[in-house]
C-alpha cells in the first residue's frame, strides 16, 4: 500500500488557500489537444512539446510545465477563481471544461510564476462551442471573461455532466501509445512514468521555499537546451524543469543561434 505523503498534496504545505474574487470574473485559457482521442485531452503526443498541463490527474497547472506563466501570474494578481479551458477539437474551437481554483504556491523555479491547484474540475464529453461565448476564429493565450460568462459556462458544463474520468482514461491511453511508439510516455521529458501526485510531490520538494528570483525564458531559439550539470543537449519546444538526461532541477539553459 502506498503511504500518504504529509507534504505536497493540497491542502497540505506548500499549498496556500487562494482567496479568489468572484466579481473579477474568470479566464479563458488555450491548450493544444489530441486529435485522435474521444475527448480533447491535452496533447501528450505533440512533437518535441509533449504537454503535461493542464494536468487533470492532479487538478494542477504549472507544477510540471513552464507554459502559460503569464496566465498564472495574472490569475494571482487579479484573484481569478475560474479558468475555463479552450482548445481546437474536430476543426473548431470549444470549451471542454473548467478549473475552480482553491490553492496556489509560489514557484521555486521561476520569478513571478505560481503553481495553481483546483478543488473542483468539470470536463465534458460534448464541449461547448466557443462561438456561443465569444466571436472570432483565432484564439491563443488567455482572455478575461465576465462573472456572468463564467456562470453561464460553468452551468452549461455541469448540465452536460462531468466526464473527467473519460479524459483521464484517454490521457492514459495516449500515454500508452507513446510508450509503445517511443519507449516513453513523454519522450521529450525522457519520462516513462505518468505526471501524477508522486511526480508532483517530488517536484514540490525541490520547489518549496523562497519564491525564485530566476528570470527564465520558456523558449530556446534553437529548441535546444544544455544542462549545466551533465552537459547533455536536449531538444524541446519549451523549457523543462528537470534535465531529461540526469534529472537535475533548474539546470537547462537555452542554446542560442
Ligand atoms: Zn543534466
Amino acid at each position: 500500500m502506498k503511504s500518504i505523503p504529509s507534504f505536497g498534496i493540497p491542502p497540505k504545505a506548500p499549498w496556500i488557500t487562494f482567496d479568489a474574487d468572484c466579481s473579477a470574473g474568470g479566464f479563458l485559457s488555450f491548450y493544444y489537444s489530441e486529435s485522435f482521442t474521444r475527448v480533447p485531452i491535452r496533447s501528450v503526443s505533440r512533437i518535441l512539446d509533449n504537454k503535461s498541463d493542464p494536468n487533470l490527474e492532479t487538478k494542477t497547472y504549472g507544477l510540471f510545465s513552464t507554459c502559460s506563466k503569464r496566465m498564472r501570474k495574472a490569475v494571482i494578481k487579479n484573484r481569478i477563481g475560474i479558468i475555463c479551458f479552450v482548445t481546437r477539437f474536430k476543426g473548431s474551437l470549444c470549451i471542454p471544461g473548467y478549473y475552480h481554483l482553491k490553492w496556489y504556491t509560489p514557484s521555486g523555479f521561476a520569478k513571478d510564476d505560481f503553481c495553481l491547484a483546483a478543488d473542483n474540475i468539470c470536463f465534458v464529453n460534448d464541449p461547448i462551442p466557443l462561438s456561443s461565448i465569444k466571436k472570432g476564429k483565432v484564439f491563443r493565450g488567455f482572455h478575461g471573461i465576465t462573472e456572468g460568462e463564467v456562470t453561464r459556462i460553468c452551468q452549461t458544463l455541469h448540465e452536460k455532466g462531468d466526464r473527467t474520468s473519460l479524459y483521464l482514461e484517454e490521457i492514459h491511453r495516449a500515454e500508452h501509445l507513446n510508450l509503445r511508439q517511443t519507449g516513453f510516455r513523454y519522450s521529450n521529458f525522457n519520462r516513462k512514468e505518468p505526471f501524477d501526485w508522486d511526480a508532483g510531490v517530488s517536484i514540490l520538494k525541490k520547489e518549496y521555499g523562497e519564491h525564485s528570483t530566476q528570470i527564465i525564458t520558456n523558449k530556446s531559439p534553437t529548441d535546444k537546451w544544455c544542462c549545466s550539470k551533465c552537459g547533455n543537449i536536449s531538444i524541446s519546444k519549451s523549457l523543462l524543469k528537470i534535465c531529461p538526461k540526469c534529472g537535475e532541477y533548474a539546470a537547462l539553459k537555452p542554446i542560442k543561434l
